[in-house]
């Protein structure tokens, strides 16, 4: 692929190429295959490895989940975290066959839902898979306490008594529910730091206060990711140096107005007050200067792909990929390899090993009264 036009083929059409016309930054290691098959090919050892689990928009579809990222690292515990969990990202996630019991940190940006959309299932149905730890959750404050990621998981969790009262007698009620740590919404800090990885949130513009982005540091290694945003000097300023910077990119203007049917001056304020158009992302990818850069968040179709490429042209000539779901980067040293994972849209959850062990931690419910007429048993 030499250059991304309204003919490229794309992933949900059966491509097995990632949108780049340089998939490989650096010298990468001979062995590697054209594509992902996950449960054989894992993150090497000291490396990263980021997959994009929706690469979309609010608009959820079949070709596109909505906004998350898993990010693998090749320490001994191979760690492995969520950044945002939009909806449809965790069907995707499921094919990669990683241990549905370390499904136990997500990160969140902001508290857009097509952001956290998929929250109930981590956190209620992977129980039911086999997690027994509770979810860590990092994400911003708000101006006010009703506005914040606590809030927002305390209320999210009253909302599903239901389902955790279904959970009475089962391995799992242990593992439905979230502990959260709260990330400063106006300030750059040191959010986690276990196991030879180091996270830090830093502030994004994004509608209002409670939005940021996440830097990640491994083995010499590093990756940004922006959230949603408006090109920002915090989010530069955290990139520096960095492998894999992330951005989030929005169409031009003129093609949202036309394919969301919109006037143009509306398209032009959530293009431009909102979010990052493919020429300001250009500038953003100038000025931080990553290995690879990836343009993120963008409805991906014949009529995107090839103008949004070019408008970001005009403002930037290094490695860049349009992001669709399941696109992976490996990250080493010696290189950045971006590919397309191939994943088993019919895999059951894969358990692995769990710290929280012994029964579960209420007997099961008793029957109601009215079930044993009701009841059909032959
Ligand atoms: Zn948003
Ligand atoms: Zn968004």
């Amino acid at each position: 692929m030499t250059e991304i036009t309204q003919l490229t083929e794309l992933a949900y059409e059966g491509s097995a190429h990632p949108l780049t016309p340089t998939p490989t930054v650096g010298h990468a290691a001979a062995s590697m295959a054209e594509t992902v098959h996950p449960v054989s090919d894992r993150v090497a050892d000291g490396a990263i490895r980021v997959t994009i689990l929706g690469s979309g928009d609010p608009f959820t579809k079949k070709a596109q989940a909505s906004a998350s990222v898993l990010m693998e690292v090749g320490n001994p515990q191979r760690d492995f975290f969520f950044f945002d969990l939009g909806s449809g990202s965790l069907a995707n996630f499921n094919g990669l066959q990683l241990p549905v019991t370390a499904t136990t940190k997500v990160f969140l940006t902001h508290l857009h839902a097509d952001h956290v959309g998929d929250m109930p299932t981590l956190v209620w149905s992977l129980a039911k898979a086999g997690r027994r730890d509770p979810v860590e959750v990092w994400g911003p404050g708000g101006d006010r306490p009703e506005l914040g990621t606590r809030s927002y998981a305390t209320q999210l969790q009253a909302a599903h008594a239901w389902d955790m009262a279904s959970l009475n007698g089962h391995p799992g009620q242990s593992g439905a529910r979230m502990e959260v740590n709260e990330v400063p919404f106006d300030s750059t800090s040191t959010v986690y730091e276990r196991n030879g990885v180091q996270i830090s949130s830093f502030p994004v513009i994004h509608i209002l206060n409670g939005s940021v982005g996440y830097r990640l540091d491994f083995n010499g290694l590093s990756v940004v990711f922006s959230g949603d945003t408006r090109p920002c000097r915090p989010l530069v300023d955290a990139a520096d140096g960095v492998d894999l910077l992330i951005h989030e990119t929005f169409p031009s203007a003129g093609i949202y107005a036309q394919k969301a049917n919109v006037p143009l001056a509306f398209a032009e304020q959530i293009v431009n007050g909102v979010h990052t158009s493919p020429a300001a992302a250009g500038g953003v990818f100038k000025r931080a200067g990553a290995r690879m850069s990836v343009m993120w968040h963008l409805a991906v179709d014949h009529e995107t792909v090839g103008p949004v490429y070019a408008e970001m042209r005009t403002r930037y000539d290094g490695p860049v990929t349009i992001a669709q779901d399941l696109t992976t980067f490996d990250i080493t040293a010696d290189a950045v390899t971006t590919r397309q994972t191939v994943i088993d849209p019919y895999a059951w959850p894969v358990v692995g090993p769990t710290v929280t062990t012994g029964p579960p931690m209420n007997p099961p419910n008793e029957p109601p009264a009215w079930w044993a007429e009701a009841l059909i048993t032959d």
